[in-house]
């Protein structure tokens, strides 16, 4: 059995995490863990997430509780991952993350980290998104330069970072595929006389409200024709368990940095 520690047990995907632990083939929950002041720190993560009690207790203290796990699933945020990350390489643990809104800086520093420790670092770990990658190259491909392209995601209204790092992978991939440069050609803003559209840019728009779990389309728009690739996620828990997946695969890896298309065998 692989030992698995959930940091951000508490939060929105920590919940549906434990979870997927629990009802995962080969995983064990070992340990689960919040920020320090958090109003769970002590309470049982089994009872707090539905599955009954498991004994096993949230507690603030990461570098205590990963001396007994193999890896760390991580949802949190990339401050918060980075600094993960450091206990883990400290600890030679490894470690899956699916944080969102690394600036390249972070990502960087994630890098270096993965570079001691094997780690999964995925802006989406749904098997329907990754899926989309795989179709948005082909799409590219296809169109080429021809067809416009722009990437519209919605989200809940809780949601910190924008665009959805979902909505900014997608929109790489159209980018390496036509030859651009996501930094230079992503288009996050349009207000007053901003003039026309470029043949290059890719627009990035966002949705924010209510519940919404996350919604992504990729707009093809040609003359006369226009092609959408969508991916709508229905509840948390394929996140969760493509998490779960990510434990598994993890196992007998070196160090590296690996995604969830290295994960589903998709390159
Ligand atoms: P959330 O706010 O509900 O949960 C985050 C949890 O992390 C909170 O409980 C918070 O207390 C905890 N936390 C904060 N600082 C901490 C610290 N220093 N130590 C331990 N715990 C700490 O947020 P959420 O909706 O669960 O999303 C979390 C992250 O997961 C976000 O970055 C989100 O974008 C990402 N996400 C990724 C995927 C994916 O498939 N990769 C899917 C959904 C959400």
């Amino acid at each position: 059995m692989m030992k698995v520690a959930v940091v951000g047990a508490a939060g929105r995907m920590g919940l549906r995490l434990i979870q997927a632990v629990v009802e995962a083939e080969g995983l064990e929950l070992s340990g689960a863990i919040e920020r320090p002041g958090h109003e769970q720190v002590g309470t049982d993560a089994g009872l707090l997430a539905g599955v009954g009690e498991l004994g096993v207790k949230i507690s603030d203290d990461l570098a205590t509780t990963m001396s007994g796990a193999d890896v760390l699933i991580d949802f949190t945020f990339p401050d918060v991952t980075l600094n993960n990350l450091a206990v883990c390489a400290e600890l030679g643990k490894m470690v899956v993350s699916g944080s969102t809104g690394f600036s390249p800086e972070q990502r960087a520093e994630a890098e270096a980290f993965a570079r001691r420790i094997p780690v999964v670092l995925a802006p989406n770990m749904s098997v329907g998104v990754n899926a989309c990658f795989k179709l948005l190259k082909e799409a590219a491909k296809i169109l080429g330069d021809d067809f416009d392209v722009e990437v519209v995601e919605l989200h809940h209204n809780k949601k910190k970072d924008s665009p959805s790092g979902t909505a900014v992978r997608m929109g790489e991939v159209v980018a390496e595929t036509l030859g651009r440069d996501y930094n230079q050609v992503a288009n996050y803003h349009r207000e007053g006389m901003c003039g026309e559209r470029t043949k290059q840019e890719i627009g990035m728009q966002t949705v924010r409200g209510g519940d919404i779990v996350g919604e992504h389309t990729v707009y093809f728009i040609g003359m006369g024709e226009r092609i959408e690739i969508s991916h709508r996620a229905m509840s948390r828990d394929m996140f969760a368990r493509g998490a779960a997946r990510a434990c598994q695969w993890i196992a007998d890896k070196g160090p590296g940095l690996y995604d969830m298309q290295d994960v589903l065998n998709l390159k």
